[in-house]
């Protein structure tokens, strides 16, 4: 594939971004707009008429005939409806329209989208409502418009909302505590996020082939390759011709639309890779994020591949996840997470560091639900990804900085060492103060925090939610505690010694993968919940609602119909996943496998009538294991349609959820290996389905 220079000029030429807006709008309108960004306050309503105006004319001038507001029901997927700007002025003659009224309000029918019992089917009116603080943008001829969700009785029913009030808290208390400290300008404290993407790229054909991909998102049969990622030469490894003409093209997609995509590499298993932009805004990072999603799907599609973006797609090779790393700042761009040279002396730093070490500490269950869900089940505490328990990496450093306040001493912060390979011709450069630590769900990287547990297939908004809201809590505390006290240095030494000896036992910089951390984890307190449907009742602890509730960031009525979605959202995968596998096994693998056996008796037939009294134990012994297979296998299914037909029995979707996971799960997983060992024995032309090999090594 030829390419093309890509001038930065073009960079974000799909967007309604900030210079366009700036060129297009009226001076005090634009500056209305950036006043309601920069500040997260009301935006001035007679403004719309004036902006919708602009942004259709633009919109108009690049492709689009159709506008949609785009939101993020409960599905965690994107929602989108396009009405075209087409208006009949007469009955035969029609003007492009777009009004005020229509960027700022839209509806849809609330109840066909996962409410969790907010609204029934009778009373279906939910409104649309544009977020000016993201970008509006033109996509495949549409004008995309940003825009939160809620119900007709004004409950959110989407992720957008409840993350705008979030930032809006954790930004009010930390502008009181930055007050303490003497600042009086910052007025507004910004979340920043940077999602790190994980995916499979395989080939279409492969994919066709397997309705478990098409259904389910991953594998629910294969026996392994012969290889897998034993020999560590994916990760970071050359790129394939075609792997790497998809990430051009996809970057020059993110890029026209404003999204800074800007790292790439091949990932741990064998046809994963990993996607990384720049930092921004959390709002803005999400709905980034989700449209890169979105992205990846459709440039693979252009060539001839499919893109996974399932926590585990294959068995037995690491699945997807997406760092969430977060951070705090000034309006004004300072990093409050920054140490800087002497972090033992930067009080400031140190107490937004335990604002958020004690905000993990209090909230341990909050963030495990953040990233709780069926499919992320596969691929937590599996040794591949952070285990089921949250805790926190801080680096030796600031470890000792912590031990140290907590028993009294004085700190002498570490220098940066110089490093040296002992080889004159490559030059020496700084080391950092401390290293790296994989395992860790939680690990502070310099200036900002990575959050490891979430999934790769998540909208990324819940755990910032649950962070943001818990880190507002902590400042909040603290800025009462401080704002009453008579010596603001005393105070603030004292809740520093304290915050620390009281949520010390968080921070773990060992092996996280190990069974003695587990251990250790639970000797020191830690919450431990191994699965989803443990910790999904935790969204309506009390301790939890009264957090939500404090901060105006989830009503309790909001918290309980999450609660149910969550739930319903667990039981209804977990169907799919038991239907698609009675589905494969039925029409697909035992029909295979009884034709190789009827050939295999042809075969001995045939060889006793030409030569009788020759051996056919080969095929008799084939025989027998794959006809006692395959019957194990047609019982399997039988158990489970019967015990997914139990399950439905269960009363409310709770017990239904549980009696999935403990019921119909370990036939799943029976069923699984049962078939696997038939493809084992099974020649290549009798499989139906591309193998684990075909899969993960197919795309040259
Ligand atoms: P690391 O070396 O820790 O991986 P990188 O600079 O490569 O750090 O960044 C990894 C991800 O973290 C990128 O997506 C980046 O944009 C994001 N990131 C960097 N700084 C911040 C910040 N202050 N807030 C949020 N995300 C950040
Ligand atoms: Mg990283």
């Amino acid at each position: 594939m030829e390419t093309a220079n890509y001038s930065p000029e073009r960079f974000g030429c799909h967007v309604f971004g900030d210079e366009v807006m700036k060129e297009r709008l009226p001076e005090e309108v634009y500056a209305s707009i950036m006043r309601t960004v920069a500040t997260g306050t009301e935006i001035d309503p007679t403004i719309a008429d004036v902006v919708a105006s602009a942004m259709k004319e633009w919109a108009i001038e690049m492709g689009a005939t159709h506008y949609t507001h785009w939101f993020q029901p409960l599905t965690g997927v994107t929602a989108e409806k396009h009405d075209a700007f087409l208006s009949p002025v007469s009955r035969s003659q029609a003007v492009m329209e777009f009004s005020g009224k229509e960027l700022i309000k839209g509806e849809s029918d609330a109840s066909s989208f996962p409410t969790g019992g907010l609204r029934a089917t009778f009373e279906a009116r939910g409104y649309t409502a544009w977020d000016p603080a993201s970008f509006a943008f033109v996509k495949e001829g549409t004008l995309y418009i940003p825009t939160a969700f809620c119900s007709y009785t004004g409950e959110a029913l989407d992720t957008k909302t409840p993350l705008i009030r979030s930032m809006d808290a954790l930004s009010r208390h930390a502008v009181r505590v930055l007050r303490l400290f003497g600042d009086k300008e910052t007025a507004r404290v910004n979340v920043t996020v940077g999602a790190e993407q994980e995916y499979f790229l395989i080939d279409r054909k492969d994919y066709d082939s397997r309705p478990d991909l098409l259904y389910t998102g991953r594998t629910l049969f294969g026996a392994p390759a012969p290889k897998g990622q034993q020999l560590d030469d994916h990760y970071f490894g050359p790129l394939k011709t075609r792997v790497s003409q998809f990430m051009q093209d996809l970057d020059r997609e993110l890029w026209d639309l404003g999204i800074f995509s800007k790292t790439k590499h091949n990932e741990v298993a064998p046809s994963q890779h990993e996607l990384a932009p720049v930092f921004t805004t959390a709002n803005l990072a999400i709905d980034q994020n989700l449209l890169t999603m979105v992205t990846m799907k459709r440039v693979a599609e252009r060539h001839g591949l499919v893109c996974l973006l399932h926590e585990k797609p294959f068995a037995g090779v690491n699945g997807s996840g997406k760092h969430n790393n977060w951070s705090i700042s000034t309006d004004g761009g300072k990093n409050l997470l920054k140490p800087g040279k002497t972090p033992s002396e930067n009080t400031q730093f140190l107490l937004f560091l335990a604002a958020v070490i004690k905000a993990v500490d209090d909230y341990q269950d909050l963030l495990r639900l953040s990233v709780a869900s069926a499919s992320n089940d596969h691929r937590l505490g599996a040794g591949e990804a952070p285990p089921a328990i949250v805790s926190m990496f801080i680096g030796d450093d600031l470890s000792s900085v912590v031990a140290s306040i907590v028993a009294g001493e004085t700190h002498r912060d570490a220098k940066r060492g110089v490093m040296n390979l002992h080889t004159p011709s490559i030059p020496l450069f700084a080391k950092d103060t401390t290293d790296r630590n994989r395992t860790s769900p939680f690990a502070f990287t310099g200036n900002k925090f990575e959050f490891r547990m979430v999934g790769s297939s998540q909208n990324v908004a819940m755990p910032n939610i649950v962070l943001n809201t818990a880190v507002a809590e902590s400042l909040r505390l603290f800025a009462d505690e401080l704002e009453a006290a008579e010596s603001f240095d005393e105070a603030l030494r004292a809740l520093i010694r304290r915050t620390f000896a009281e949520h010390e036992r968080i921070i773990f910089n060992g092996n996280g993968y190990s069974e003695e951390w587990r251990q250790e984890a639970a000797r020191r307190g830690l919450e431990c919940y191994p699965t989803a449907v443990d910790v999904f009742p935790r969204l309506t602890h009390p301790k939890n609602v009264a957090l939500f509730e404090e901060h105006g960031v989830m009503s309790v009525s909001e918290l309980t119909s999450r609660r149910e979605v969550l739930f319903e959202n667990y039981e209804k995968i977990l169907n799919i996943e038991a239907c698609t596998m009675t589905h494969m096994a039925t029409k697909e693998y035992i029909p295979a496998v009884t034709a190789y056996i009827t050939d295999l008796c042809h075969t001995v037939n045939e060889k006793r009538a030409a030569a009788p009294g020759i051996s056919c134990r080969m095929e008799e012994e084939i025989i027998t294991r794959l006809s006692r297979l395959a019957e194990r296998a047609y019982d399997l299914t039988d158990n489970l349609k019967a015990e997914t037909a139990s399950a439905a029995t269960q009363g409310d979707i709770e017990s239904i959820a549980i009696a999935y996971k403990e019921r119909v799960l370990p036939v799943m997983e029976e069923l699984r290996a049962t078939v696997d060992a038939m493809e084992e024995y099974t020649p290549t032309d009798y499989w139906p389905m591309a193998t684990y090999g075909q899969l993960t090594f197919g795309v040259q």
